[in-house]
């Protein structure tokens, strides 16, 4: 699944900590403690063929389901299938009446006579249920009577059998089919092909999608209702875009690189795309950010473009798209056996993003990314300690950094490794000969060598079974006796459980007077000198140059070292990285200067998004004189962050008025949102007064509104509260609630009738309101709110991924100092 992790960094700063937590959230499960290890199985299940009917206002499912199955092994007298909370109503087994009894999670099926490995029977069950989880309905209310309505499923990582008794875990695979019954204007979406649309004699019509190919039954996908369809083609394959009803305007901008996305992965990995179709299907209230069920992705319409912001956007919703359109291959063709090595999923899914990154924009762009991925993974201490492929996780949330960043940075060590040639042929062995199978890390490990003939246990030792990466302590001098640049090279990382030394070819890159040399060094105990020939005292070191190996570096090197770098770095991780440095030093003229230089010049957008963070971060008038001037880049994501820094310059008393101007004035609204955030920051004196105007100004998505509904609670004036109290109530749109809401959080933590209107969210059947108030209440740290938090947990009807957030909010309030 996605994944809005990424978009973390594209959201404007007026969003608060409760939404990039929120974004944080639509990461998907990452596994199950509960079976760690895939079972070991009696049958295979070799055709699954669904048919399902809505009763829509009972939020009902009724399905029929036939399995195919086939006994792996002699004696076979019981079939276990998956089934919670739905009731069974009939079952036969080959026509006739079968005896069938039930646990809260299995239906199991007696034979009436043991079957013989190899034994083939067709079981037939009817059942009907609500589902508390696995199939969703998102219905309209007295409060949204225009929602449209819409049904769909998210089946990861163990959730398909809430709405269909099936063999649910992923080391086995079925082709399927999928009949929905449905109203008449409603379409559907489901895996594979569609093989036709039948009426019925009630006035409803039911699809049939046949899924020819095999795949494993977390991966199957229904989606129904009120939407609206876009048809392509790509190689004759239909592509088809869905949205709910009234978004039809966000097909092209969110969408229409798809054919391009398609093109370069079936290119690069020499493996056609598979499947009979594809398709997107953006949908509300989706509780993951994107999932690839096989041939039929889904998304959250969070992700859709809007057309009036596509081009204030630097990369729209392709983060997301093209992750789950690598899964297609990595993941669906493939898939993992069990989810201790869901990284074969998710760390090619992540590469691929940046794959299609360095396609689209080049390998700056791609390169700068995975800079970012590292600082976001080095500043999560606990994915430390815990190897890529562990059975160790006792929540679905807490290293899926490690599955996804931290694997996806692994991929791109490999490729770097085996060279370009070697990776894409090692990767079309890999899905040929795993095609259509479950995997685990040994076939990759395999494939690779049977492919290049390059052993790659001991990489796959220290990165995919090991933990950690390597933290580097790194010093030179300069010996002008013998011309020499003498390099220490220490690895500090402790050395203990999964963790070890780590050993590898690292590039340095030094420069003097006379011009720059790359020397490539073996970097393999936990303390090394090496030693390279210079004609002169460097101008610059760089200890691996272009940020090629996933490490978290402490290099103390001097200002005009790192000024020089700064300027004349090759590489956009090696600018970034000495901006940073830099950013540290309070009282160094040379480095204001040198930062509001590269603010300004630099040729690539992130080294200027990475030096005015950095003047932020050194404050003062000269600073900030540097960063007014970043404010006239010509893109809009660096304009929006030169804005945000200046929330950090409160003692200049003409800010306010420069900041409401671009707040109402600036071509960009993800410009004009950085701008009310910092006047909230740095508490002008208008600023309640000019929030409270763009609360009633209209703009595309509501990003004024909501941004301000944030910032009031940033702003931190109670005069807020009866508007943020009018925009969190149900009826208004659910985006300007949810910004309410995060608003309000901040606001008169004492006040029980705030939290008491929260505690009253946390039952609305949105469930974008409801995590938005679980947010809320953890923020608040009134203890009161325990109790319906875990009601709400108890309730079990929010998907696996949802749990742990709200653990964690009655966790931090269970923690607080106890008040009143
Ligand atoms: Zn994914």
């Amino acid at each position: 699944m996605t994944q809005a992790r990424h978009h973390r960094r594209h959201i404007s700063a007026a969003v608060s900590w409760t939404l990039l937590l929120l974004a944080a959230l639509a990461v998907p499960s990452a596994g199950r403690a509960d079976e760690p290890y895939a079972r070991s199985r009696d049958y295979d299940l070799q055709n699954i063929r669904t048919h399902l009917w809505f009763d829509i206002e009972q939020r009902q499912v009724r399905g029929e389901v036939n399995e195919s199955i086939m006994a792996l092994r002699d004696n076979v007298s019981e079939l276990r299938f998956d089934s919670v909370g739905l009731t069974i109503e009939s079952v036969t087994v080959d026509g006739r009446t079968g005896k069938f009894s039930m646990t809260s999670n299995d239906l199991i099926v007696t034979l009436e006579h043991p079957a013989a490995r190899g034994e083939r029977h067709e079981i037939l069950i009817h059942y009907h249920g609500q589902p508390k989880k696995g199939l969703y309905f998102v219905l309209p209310d007295k409060n949204y009577p225009q929602q449209p309505e819409e049904i769909w499923t998210q089946g990861e990582a163990e959730d398909t059998r809430y709405y269909i008794p099936l063999y649910d875990y992923p080391n086995d695979r079925t082709t399927s089919e999928m009949l929905v019954t449905v109203p008449a204007a409603w379409i559907t979406i489901s895996n594979g092909r569609l093989v036709g649309v039948k009426d019925e004699a009630d006035g409803t019509k039911t699809w049939d999608w046949k899924q020819s190919e095999t795949l494993s039954t977390y991966l199957i996908s229904v989606i129904a209702g009120e939407f609206v369809e876009r048809d392509d083609s790509w190689h004759g394959i239909p592509l088809r875009y869905v949205v709910p009803r009234g978004k039809e305007s966000t097909i092209e901008p969110t969408f229409e690189r798809t054919k391009q996305m398609l093109d370069l992965f079936s290119t690069k990995l020499g493996v056609p795309y598979p499947w009979a179709q594809y398709a997107h299907a953006a949908v509300d209230e989706f509780v993951a950010t994107g999932m690839e069920n096989t041939s039929a992705t889904s998304l959250t319409t969070h992700s859709l473009v809007n057309p009036r912001l596509a081009a204030e956007d630097h990369d729209g919703a392709d983060e997301v798209t093209s992750h789950e359109l690598a899964h297609q291959w990595f993941g669906d063709l493939v898939t993992c056996k069990d989810w201790a090595n869901l990284w074969l999923n998710e760390g090619f899914a992540d590469y691929f993003q940046r794959v299609w990154n360095e396609g689209r924009y080049g390998a700056d762009d791609a390169d700068y990314e995975f800079w970012r991925d590292q600082n976001e993974w080095n500043h999560q201490p606990r994915l430390f300690p815990m190897p890529i492929v562990s059975r160790d996780f006792d929540d679905s949330t807490e290293y899926q950094d490690n599955v996804y960043d931290k694997a996806g940075w692994v991929l791109r060590m490999l490729h770097e490794k085996l060279g370009d040639e070697d990776f894409y042929r090692a990767l079309r062995h890999y899905l040929e000969a795993n095609r259509g199978q479950n995997v685990v890390s040994a076939d990759l490990q395999k494939a690779i060598e049977q492919a290049t003939s390059t052993n790659v246990d001991k990489f796959f030792d220290q990165w995919i079974y090991g933990a950690g990466a390597p933290k580097f302590a790194v010093s030179y001098t300069y010996d002008s006796d013998a011309h020499q640049v003498k390099l220490a090279v220490q690895q500090t990382q402790k050395v203990e459980g999964r963790v070890g030394l780590f050993d590898m070819p690292v590039n340095v890159e030094i420069a003097t007077a006379s011009g720059r040399e790359t020397h490539s060094i073996e970097v393999s105990s936990a303390s090394q000198a090496f030693a390279f020939p210079a004609d002169g005292p460097p101008l610059m070191v760089i200890f691996d140059r272009g940020d090629h190996i996933l490490k978290a570096l402490d290099f103390k090197r001097d200002p005009a070292v790192l000024i020089y770098q700064l300027k004349n770095g090759e590489t956009t991780p090696d600018r970034s990285e000495a901006a940073v440095a830099l950013g540290t030093l309070k009282t160094d003229p040379n480095a204001v200067a040198a930062l509001g230089n590269a603010a300004q010049h630099d040729p690539f957008w992130g080294v200027r998004v990475e030096s005015l963070q950095g003047l932020g971060r050194i404050g003062g008038p000269d600073a900030e004189k540097q960063v007014l001037a970043g404010v006239r880049d010509s893109a809009p994501w660096v304009r929006e962050v030169a804005v945000r820094e200046l929330g950090n310059f409160k003692e200049d008393d003409s800010l306010p008025l420069k900041l409401s101007k671009i707040a109402s004035a600036d071509p960009a609204y993800r410009v004009r949102t950085a701008a009310l955030g910092a006047l909230a920051k740095i508490q002008a004196q208008n600023a309640f007064e000019v929030l409270v105007a763009a609360v009633k100004m209209d703009s595309p998505d509501d990003a004024l509104r909501e941004a301000s509904l944030r910032d009031f609670g940033r702003l931190g004036n109670i005069r807020a509260v009866p508007i943020l109290m009018e925009w969190s109530a149900a009826g208004k749109p659910l985006g300007s609630r949810q910004a309410a809401i995060a608003g309000i959080a901040e606001l008169d933590k004492p006040n029980e009738a705030i939290t008491q209107m929260l505690i009253s969210y946390l039952n609305e059947p949105s469930f974008d309101i409801r995590i938005a108030a679980v947010f809320a209440l953890a923020g608040r740290g009134d203890p009161g709110a325990i109790a319906p938090l875990e009601d709400l947990l108890h309730k079990g009807e929010l998907t696996i991924a949802i749990g742990p957030y709200i653990e964690l909010a009655i966790r931090l309030l269970k923690a607080q100092p106890t008040q009143k």
